[in-house]
C-alpha cells in the first residue's frame, strides 16, 4: 500500500521535531502536527522560559551583593511584566525557529491536532492522512491533586501567564518544579510556602543534596513543610486558604500544584490502533521504542522514563538513524546529568550513595564550603556541597552530586568523565582549575565514609 508519509509525528516538541527533522533529512517524507506550540513544553512553558526566570533571580542577588564588592547600586525593585515581555518575545523567536527548521528540512507540518483512525491512518484537523510509521511524542501535562478546591490551584504552564508577582506563594509538592518556582517566585519577592508529603524533598536524589537543599532554601527564608500534603483549597476574602492534612492553614494569593504530570494520551485514539498504556496513561514501549504496534513508536514524556528534553532528543535523533539512515543505535538512559535550578543549583550524574550501596561497597567523599564570592558577600544560604561515590572494588566513579553555584555547568563535564567510566585515580590526577568551586572535584583526597559494606558475618555468609 502507498503511504501519504514515511513517518508521522504526533506532537512538535524536543523528541518529534529531532527526530521528524533528521528523518527528512535522511531522505524519508515526513510530516507533524502540533496542537498547541511548536517546540512543546521545554520551549514555550518549562526549561527556557523557567531558566529566564532563574536568570532574573540571579540578577536581583548579583545587585543586592554588588554593595560588598564596592559598588553603589540603588535597587528600585522588580518589574514583572517588563521581564515577562522580554522572556514572551524570546519564547516566541525559538518556538519560531522550530517551525522553520521543519519546513527548511522538508517536512510537512500541520498546526492540528492528530487522533488515530486505525493503525495506520490518522484524523489531522479535517483532512485523513496515512503513514507507514508513526511516532507518538506528545508530552504530558503537570497534574492537580483530586482536592476540594483543586480548581483554584494553578499548574506549572500558569506561571508564565501570571500578570503579576503574587505576594503569598502555596506550592505543593516537593518534586524539581516545586523546588524551581520556590526559588523563583522568593527570589523575586514572594513569601513562599512549599508543603510535601515525605520528610525530604527532591526523592530519588540523594540524600546529603536532599538535606543540603531544605538547609539552604530555609536559610534563605523559603517556608518548607515536610510531611504534609494539602486538603482543601478555598477562596475566602480575596485569597486563597489551603487547608493542611496537620490542621494548620496557609493564606495565599497563589497556589501552585507541582505534584508530577501525566503522559499526555488521553483522547488520542489509541485503542483504534492498538496500542497499549500503562494505568497511567505511559505508553509503553521496548528498547527500540517501539509500542506494541510494532510500526507505532513513542519518545519523550509520553512513555515517562527519562523526562528530559535531551533525551528526548538523543532518543529522537537515534530512531530516525535508525529508521532511515542506515545507522542502528540507541541512546543511553545510564549516567543522565542533570540539573535542578534551585538557588543555589543541584547538578547531579550517576548513583546516588543509597543506589550504590545498594549494588555493593562503595568510598563516599563529601566537602561543603562557602564559595569565595560569598565570603565577601556575607549572603546566607548559599553554602556548596559536593560528592563522589567510588566503587571500592573497581575504583569507578559511580556518582558525582553537587549542590551550589554552577552546579549545572560543572556537571556536564563531570558526566562525560563518569559516562567513560573514569576512575576516581582519574579525577586525582586532573590538574584543577584555580581558584575555582570545580576544582574540588580533582581535590577530594579525604574519604568521608564507606557504605555497603556488609558486616562480617554477612559478607561470610554470601
Ligand atoms: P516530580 O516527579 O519531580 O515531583 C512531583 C512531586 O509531586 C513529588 O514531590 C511527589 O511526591 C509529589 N506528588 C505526586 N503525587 C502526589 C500526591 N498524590 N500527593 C502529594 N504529593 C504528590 O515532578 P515535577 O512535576 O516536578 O517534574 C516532572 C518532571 O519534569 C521531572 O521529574 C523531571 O524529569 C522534569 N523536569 C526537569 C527539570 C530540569 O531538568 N531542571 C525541571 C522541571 C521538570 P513524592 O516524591 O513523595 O512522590
Amino acid at each position: 500500500m502507498a503511504y501519504d508519509f514515511d513517518l508521522f509525528v504526533i506532537g512538535g516538541g524536543s523528541a518529534g521535531v529531532r527526530c521528524a527533522r533528521i528523518s527528512a533529512g535522511h531522505g524519508a517524507r515526513v510530516a507533524v502536527a502540533e496542537e498547541r506550540f511548536w517546540g512543546g513544553t521545554c520551549v514555550n512553558v518549562g526549561c527556557v522560559p523557567k531558566k529566564i526566570m532563574v536568570n532574573a533571580t540571579e540578577y536581583g542577588q548579583w545587585a543586592e551583593d554588588a554593595a560588598a564588592f564596592g559598588w553603589d547600586v540603588e535597587i528600585k525593585g522588580h518589574d514583572w511584566a517588563r521581564l515577562a515581555t522580554r522572556r514572551n518575545a524570546e519564547i516566541e523567536r525559538l518556538s519560531g525557529i522550530y517551525g522553520r527548521l521543519l519546513k527548511g528540512n522538508g517536512v510537512t507540518t500541520f498546526d492540528a491536532r492528530a487522533t488515530f483512525v486505525d493503525d495506520h491512518t490518522l484524523q489531522v484537523g479535517d483532512q485523513r492522512i496515512t503513514a507507514e510509521r508513526i511516532l507518538i511524542a506528545t508530552g504530558g501535562t503537570a497534574q492537580r491533586l483530586d482536592i476540594p478546591g483543586a480548581e483554584l490551584g494553578l499548574i506549572s504552564d500558569d506561571l508564565f501567564t501570571l500578570p503579576a508577582l503574587p505576594r503569598r506563594v502555596v506550592i505543593i509538592g516537593g518534586g524539581y518544579i516545586a523546588l524551581e518556582f520556590a526559588c523563583i517566585l522568593h527570589g523575586l519577592g514572594a513569601e513562599v510556602d512549599v508543603m510535601y508529603r515525605a520528610a525530604l524533598p527532591l526523592r530519588g536524589f540523594d540524600a546529603d543534596v536532599r538535606a543540603e537543599v531544605v538547609e539552604a532554601l530555609t536559610t534563605q527564608g523559603i517556608n518548607l513543610n515536610p510531611d504534609v500534603s494539602p486538603t482543601r483549597i478555598a477562596r475566602v476574602d480575596g485569597h486563597l486558604m489551603v487547608n493542611m492534612s496537620n490542621n494548620f492553614m496557609r493564606e495565599a494569593d497563589a497556589v501552585f500544584f507541582c505534584t508530577g504530570r501525566l503522559p499526555n494520551t488521553h483522547g488520542l485514539g489509541l485503542d483504534k490502533a492498538g496500542v497499549t498504556t500503562t494505568a497511567e496513561g505511559a505508553i509503553v514501549v521496548d528498547e527500540e521504542h517501539r509500542s506494541s504496534q510494532p510500526h507505532i513508536y513513542a519518545l519523550g514524556d509520553v512513555i515517562d522514563r527519562v523526562n528530559l528534553t535531551p533525551m528526548a532528543t538523543a532518543t529522537g535523533h537515534a530512531l530516525a538513524d535508525t529508521l532511515f539512515g542506515n545507522k542502528p543505535r540507541r541512546a543511553s538512559y545510564d549516567n543522565v546529568a542533570t540539573a535542578v535550578f534551585t538557588n543555589p543549583p543541584i547538578g547531579t550524574v550517576g548513583l546516588s550513595e543509597e543506589e550504590a550501596a545498594a549494588r555493593g561497597p562503595v568510598d563516599v567523599y563529601v566537602t561543603r564550603f562557602t564559595p569565595m564570592r560569598h565570603s565577601i558577600s556575607g549572603r546566607k544560604g548559599r553554602r556548596t556541597l559536593m560528592k563522589l561515590i567510588v566503587c571500592q572494588k573497581t575504583d569507578r566513579v559511580l556518582g558525582a552530586h553537587m549542590l551550589g553555584e554552577d552546579a549545572a555547568e560543572i556537571m556536564q563535564g563531570i558526566g562525560i568523565a563518569v559516562g567513560m567510566g573514569a576512575t576516581k585515580a582519574d579525577f586525582d590526577r586532573t590538574i584543577g582549575i584555580h581558584p575555582t568551586a570545580a576544582e574540588e572535584f580533582v581535590t577530594l583526597r579525604t574519604r568521608a565514609r564507606e557504605a555497603g559494606v556488609l558486616p562480617p558475618a554477612q559478607a561470610a555468609a554470601e
